[in-house]
C-alpha cells in the first residue's frame, strides 16, 4: 500500500525529528517510491539555497509553540475557532514533534482520567496534568 507524505513529513525527516516509525515508514516509502526521493532531494537543495518554507522555519524556531495548556484546552475544544485553527496547522502542517508528544500525553491522560471511575483518582490525574481540564466537570 503507497503512503502519501507531505512535505512537512520529508522536511521532518531531513531535520531527523520524525517519530521512529514514521521514520520507518519514509525510509520504506524512500526505497519504493523515486518520486519520493525527487522531492526530498529538491527539498534539501531548497535547503542548500536557504529556502525555507514556513513550517521549516516555525519548526526550527520554535516560536510559535502554544502551551500545555493551550494544547489541552485545544484536545477538549474549548478554544476560539480561530485559535484552534492555528493550532491545528501547528500540530499537523508544522508537524512540530513537541507539541504532538504533549498532545499525545495530554491525551493518555485524557483517557487514563476518564477511565477512572473514583473522583479522587481522577482529581489526582488533573492535578498531575493541568488544572483546566477540570474545568469539564
Ligand atoms: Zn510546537
Amino acid at each position: 500500500m503507497k503512503q502519501q507524505f507531505s512535505n512537512a513529513d520529508l522536511e521532518a525527516y531531513l531535520d531527523e525529528s520524525l517519530s521512529s516509525a514514521r521514520l520507518a515508514n519514509v525510509e520504506a516509502a524512500l526505497r519504493d517510491e523515486p518520486g519520493l526521493v525527487d522531492r526530498l532531494a529538491t527539498l534539501a537543495g531548497q535547503r542548500d539555497a536557504g529556502v525555507h518554507s514556513l513550517g521549516a522555519i516555525w519548526r526550527r524556531q520554535r516560536l510559535t509553540c502554544p502551551s500545555r495548556e493551550q494544547l489541552g484546552s485545544y484536545l477538549l475544544g474549548v478554544l476560539d475557532p480561530g485559535h484552534a485553527n492555528y493550532l491545528q496547522f501547528h500540530l499537523d502542517e508544522v508537524g512540530c514533534r513537541y507539541c504532538s508528544a504533549s498532545v499525545e500525553d495530554l491525551r493518555e491522560q485524557h483517557a487514563a482520567a476518564h477511565a477512572q471511575d473514583s473522583e479522587s483518582r481522577r482529581s489526582k490525574y488533573f492535578q498531575s496534568s493541568a488544572g483546566y481540564l477540570s474545568a469539564e466537570e
